[in-house]
């Protein structure tokens, strides 16, 4: 029997109601000392067990654009060189309403399990990463889905503050364009503390190349695929610094000729340059897609390869034939988005 489509707003509002204590600013987040996405970590865990430090790195496989996020971003705040590596301090909160098959956290890490996490203040996890011998100069929000719990960046930029910390570190968060707790969570102050924070950037995730893929990585509603263009498009307005991935994995490989086109039209009606701020993910073969695979008995991976690798290929074409070189080849950074001339 085909599985259920994940319900979205109800399936969100029931993670976040799991995670988030707004009366104590407290947030669940994942304890990663002892779980099972500790064997994938190439660095043992830090803060108290509760963080990571992970190595973004700009070189991608071969086809693939080089992926300057959150390099240049962070670099450009912070009034340094780039390079073609950056350390950041990443903190995981504990649920996420999408079950993405290539999802690189344990499925039982996203449910808002308390025995598998920490209640944590943006307090102490600034403290915690304030006492790290040679911490990185990014804090990376990520998840899970950060976007269940936008108060946990206003906390973030709040303590922070406190710590003396603002200039000298880039908060980077993830975003999965899942809900719009921004517009329904926040107020018109901390919206105004998003758009305002020197030194912060929010990267959203889109999911697939047209509703079906869409859904077909999600295990959501084939709907909810329009929707993130929406959320996307109160993101621009608000003039928040924004900026995107996409996975084009999909199922169906004779959908990738009308959808990579079709999703760069769509990309463009919210703003013509916003290709250019977007970095397509390469998805890999990891092992916890191995393992649900070996569960679950399907073979998703093998299933989506050929369709990545032919959308990768067009998206690269669509691409040069959209925008001249000089446009293809602007540091993200400098990308002009119409709100934020
Ligand atoms: S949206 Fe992100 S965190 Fe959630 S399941 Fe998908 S990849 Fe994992």
């Amino acid at each position: 029997m085909a599985k259920k489509p994940i319900d979205t707003p109800a399936f969100t509002a029931r993670m976040r109601a799991k995670i988030v204590r707004p009366e104590t600013r407290e947030i669940l987040i994942s304890r990663l000392a002892g779980s099972d996405q500790e064997a994938d970590l190439t660095v043992p865990p830090n803060c108290d067990g509760l963080g990571r430090v992970r190595h973004f790195r700009r070189a991608t496989p071969d086809g693939w654009p080089l992926n300057p996020l959150p390099i240049d971003p962070a670099a450009r705040a912070l009034g340094r060189p780039g390079g073609d590596l950056a350390r950041a301090q990443v903190f995981q909160n504990a649920a996420c309403g999408w079950r993405c098959w290539y999802c690189f956290v344990p499925f039982e890490m996203l449910t808002g399990n308390e025995s598998l996490g920490a209640w944590m203040t943006a307090d102490r996890l600034v403290s915690l990463y304030a006492a790290e011998h040679d911490r990185p100069d990014i804090i990376d929000l990520s998840g899970g889905s950060p976007d269940l719990t936008p108060e946990w960046v206003i906390w973030m930029m709040d303590a922070l503050e406190n710590a003396g910390l603002t200039t000298s570190t880039y908060l980077w968060s993830d975003d999965n364009l899942s809900t719009d707790y921004v517009f329904t969570e926040l107020t018109d102050a901390q919206r105004d503390q998003l758009v305002g924070y020197p030194n912060y950037g929010r990267v959203c995730c889109f999911k697939g190349f047209d509703a079906e893929s869409f859904a077909f990585n999600t295990g959501a509603r084939p709907d909810d695929f329009e929707a993130q263009f929406g959320r996307f498009g109160r993101y621009l307005d608000l003039g928040l610094d924004v900026y995107g991935y996409v996975t084009l994995t999909g199922a169906d490989l004779a959908a990738v000729t009308r959808g990579v086109p079709a999703l760069l039209d769509r990309l463009q009606t919210l703003d013509p340059n916003l290709p250019l701020r977007l970095v397509p993910l390469s998805i890999g073969n990891f092992s916890p897609t191995q393992e649900r695979e070996a569960r679950g008995g399907q073979h998703l991976f093998e299933a989506a390869a050929p369709v990545q690798a032919a959308a990768i290929a067009l998206w690269t074409t669509e691409m040069e034939r959209r925008f001249p070189a000089e446009q293809l080849e602007l540091a993200i950074v400098d990308v002009p988005l119409r709100s934020r001339t």
